[in-house]
């Protein structure tokens, strides 16, 4: 805490973690005596610098962009890019500290990075967006590579954003590598990375309900959000026979208790790019509230958080188990509070931690950097097979670990074990210096 003043949200991820994996350090003193924890909590490198762009008034606008280079104990640094006006180093460094648990437990050859900027994407055109894109990788291009560091999208960066910093990239270094995820498919992208972290989501908390006899069908479904995570997590889980009757953005939430049409959804954010409150204008029987965190207050069994930090609270917590709600699943990154998560557990509520059930999208990533180190396209239901059980590997390496460890049933210890153990025996073999 002294060495990271004022830096909340990373506080609370890593204090998050080093109380569940106690008991695998004390397990092996190899770990204490290799000072392995204050490695893991100092990133390797962390990189802010100035990006100035030209707005479409003529004025000179400036930005703070940042790039951590966290943990290449098992591959390449990897994460996304979030560009929102909350970005500064506590969330950037949380995001970075989680993906590299996260990107241990998809088995795939990934060490954890993450960046963004404090730009706020709202209101902007597309030529400032495209503008801002190519000044920010001007540049973070110094910086990243294929076997080097190789950012993604997250809140406000996705397939327009991945294509300007691609060009960009492409420009500057006269090299077309596969250095971002998340591309277009005409140029490199993967099959299923659009619709990745929210399928992965409800592949996973369909394994963790399955294993305690339960099932998405017939159940009504809370997906907060309404971006990239929350609309694929609300298709897979209508696929699989429940009803979203509500979504949100961060003005406020819709209800639709026939369930929510997503290709009006679709309309409405992926295309036009507009507020939520468009929908209960257009479908008829759906409600428009203000305020993002009253979602939590409306009954249902499952719940998904999918847009942001700290989304649900104790008090929010505390609405959804006296309404009934009995799973929850995480598909954005430390949506809930340190104590709404304990409450959660402790009402037996079967919880999906973050890292684990959201990893679909970086793993996805992986397969697309695979798929570019091979010149080769797979196919959908390639991809989407591959997907699948790399979620449900996930679920049952976090779910015997846990059992393994004394924590049955408890995945969030048992994410923290796993992700950890493969990162801190990579370093241990790797020698001190580093
Ligand atoms: P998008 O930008 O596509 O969507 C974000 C959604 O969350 C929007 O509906 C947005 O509403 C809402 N939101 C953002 N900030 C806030 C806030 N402060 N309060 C309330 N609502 C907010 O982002 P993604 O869907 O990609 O990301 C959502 C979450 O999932 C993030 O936590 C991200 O880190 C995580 N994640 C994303 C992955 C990916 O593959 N994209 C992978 C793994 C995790 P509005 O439009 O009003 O801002």
């Amino acid at each position: 805490v002294a060495k990271n003043p004022g830096e909340a949200e990373f506080h609370q991820a890593v204090y998050e973690v080093l109380e569940s994996i106690t008991p695998a350090i004390e397990k092996n003193p190899a770990y204490e005596k290799a000072n392995i924890i204050e490695r893991m909590v100092e990133p390797e490198r962390m990189i802010t610098f100035r990006v100035t762009w030209v707005d479409d008034n003529n004025n000179v606008q400036v930005n703070r962009g940042y790039r951590v280079q966290f943990n290449s104990a098992i591959g390449p640094y990897k994460g996304g890019l979030r560009l929102h006006p909350s970005v500064c180093a506590s969330v950037i460094k949380f995001l970075g500290f989680e993906q590299v648990l996260k990107n241990s437990l998809t088995t795939l050859p990934m060490g954890g990075g993450k960046g963004g900027s404090d730009f706020d994407p709202k209101g902007k055109s597309d030529m400032e967006i495209m503008r801002f894109c190519q000044s920010f990788m001007t540049e973070l291009a110094k910086h990243i590579g294929a076997d080097t560091d190789v950012p993604a999208g997250d809140i406000g960066v996705g397939a327009r954003e991945v294509g300007y910093l691609f060009g960009q990239y492409k420009r500057l270094r006269n090299e077309f590598t596969g250095v971002l995820t998340g591309k277009g498919l005409s140029f490199g992208g993967s099959l299923v990375r659009t619709e990745a972290t929210g399928y992965g989501l409800c592949y996973f908390v369909k394994e963790m309900l399955k294993d305690n006899g339960q099932d998405f069908a017939g159940k009504e479904v809370l997906v907060s959000g309404s971006g990239n995570v929350a609309i694929y997590a609300a298709e897979k889980a209508t696929q699989f026979g429940a009803k979203v009757i509500a979504m949100s953005d961060s003005n406020g939430y819709v209800v639709d208790k026939n369930g929510i049409n997503l290709d009006v959804m679709k309309q409405i954010k992926e295309v036009e790019r507009k507020r939520i409150k468009e929908y209960a204008a257009r479908v008829e029987g759906a409600q428009y509230h203000e305020g993002c965190k009253g979602i939590w207050t409306v009954k249902c069994d499952i719940a998904l958080p999918c847009a942001t930090q700290n989304e649900i609270d104790l008090e929010s917590a505390k609405a959804l188990v006296a309404n009934g709600c009995f799973a929850v699943g995480e598909g954005a990154n430390m949506p809930s509070t340190i104590e709404a998560i304990n409450y959660f557990l402790d009402n037996k509520v079967l919880f999906a931690p973050a890292k684990a059930a959201n990893a679909g999208g970086v793993a996805t990533s992986g397969l697309e950097m695979s798929q570019n180190s091979e010149r080769l396209s797979w196919t959908f239901e390639e991809v989407d097979e591959k997907l699948h059980s790399i979620m449900v590997n996930i679920y049952k390496n976090a779910a015997t670990t846990a059992k393994e460890y004394g924590f049955d049933g408890n995945l969030v210890v048992g994410a923290n074990i796993a992700g950890f153990l493969k990162v801190a025996d990579a370093m241990l073999a790797q020698g001190y210096a580093y």
